[in-house]
């Protein structure tokens, strides 16, 4: 398996092992029978629609609901049986803003720094740390009721990341945000993913391929897909298409065929004003036509004005795989 990420090339520690945990809620099944392994630093996300079972996921993880059946181990600790010290490796941030608007944003933080029992010489200089790296400190005495979402949402990560816990679990971390948040908050959680294993939701697919190093895709509370967004982009990519547009005056594109193998039908889409023709070039799988594309087309004379390759989405992905699982 190829992956594109460089942090596969440290060694592999083992952070987080989800093995089989299901979650009944009487007789319905929220989550089931889910597994999978994240290892450190890695920036993984839990990618579904709502009621998928992500939160619920999250939650067994950070030990706040007890799975049915299964067992999680957070860096070595069985989350049931060595609970205090399994939570101690996690700092979790909520679905939603924080409560307590009432405290400014440092009392939050100092709030926090004590519940998660830092020294108490230790504790000013920590949270003056976790204020500055989540970019808080010019808004410190400001009650949390007043700021904006974005800011809201950027002191409960401040709160996950009191005591410095290996592990980031983050509940939909950008849900209800504007653009310009949403790209703050994705900068800030790829910073942070330098230092710490993080695990995020989300059920919108351009969130986690722009941000995660892996995608578990989770629908009904089953996971449907496990992989690198990439590679996920390719299971979709069934049709190898390239489209080109070309000046041919003399017809020769009708030999291209022949010249290149891998070629497996050529149509015209669109004759232009210009006497330029687009084309769409349609390949055998796994083999990329670009380059005897343009070697061929020249050797023949015909002009290449645009060549272009669609981009499979994510969306794409996720819709197919979904409707797979479906059928099932
Ligand atoms: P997601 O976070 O992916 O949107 P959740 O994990 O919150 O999904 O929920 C998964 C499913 O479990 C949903 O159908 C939800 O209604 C159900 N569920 C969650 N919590 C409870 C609960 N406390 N009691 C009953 N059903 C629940
Ligand atoms: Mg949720």
């Amino acid at each position: 398996m190829v992956y594109y990420c460089k942090r596969k090339e440290r060694e592999e520690t083992l952070v987080i092992e989800v093995k089989n945990i299901t979650k009944k809620y009487g007789n319905f099944v929220a989550v089931d029978d889910i597994s999978f392994k994240i290892n450190d630093g890695e920036i993984v996300g839990l990618l579904g629609p709502n009621g998928a079972g992500k939160s619920t996921t999250m939650n067994i993880i950070t030990g706040f609901i007890e799975q049915t059946e299964g067992q999680v181990i957070v860096n070595g600790y069985d989350t049931i049986k060595k609970s205090k010290m399994a939570k101690g490796q996690i700092g979790y941030m909520p679905e939603g803003v924080p409560l307590y608007g009432e405290l400014t944003v440092k009392e939050f933080i100092t709030y926090m720094a004590e519940l998660r029992k830092i020294k108490k010489k230790e504790k000013k200089q920590k949270v003056q740390k976790i204020m500055e790296q989540t970019g808080l400190n010019t808004m410190q005495n400001k009650l949390i009721q007043n700021l904006s979402r974005g800011q809201k949402q950027r002191v409960s990560l401040a709160g996950a990341l009191v005591g410095n816990p290996k592990v980031l679990i983050l509940d939909e971390p950008t849900v209800g945000l504007d653009p310009k948040q949403i790209t703050e908050i994705r900068s800030l959680i790829k910073e942070l993913g330098k230092n710490h294993t993080v695990i995020l939701s989300s059920h919108i697919l351009s969130e986690v391929s722009q941000i995660c190093d892996k995608v578990i895709i989770i629908n009904k509370g089953k996971i449907v897909a496990e992989d690198t967004p990439d590679n996920l982009e390719r299971i979709v990519a069934e049709n190898n298409i390239i489209y080109v547009t070309v000046e041919d005056n003399e017809n020769k594109i009708e030999s291209i065929k022949e010249k290149i193998k891998e070629i497996k039908e050529i149509k015209l889409i669109m004759q232009n004003e210009d006497k330029t023709k687009k084309y769409e070039i349609i390949g055998n799988k796994d083999v990329d036509l670009r380059k005897s594309i343009f070697t061929e087309f020249a050797k023949e004379g015909i002009t290449i004005f645009e060549m272009k390759k669609p981009e499979a989405t994510l969306e794409d992905a996720f819709m197919k795989i979904i409707g797979e699982g479906g059928k099932k």
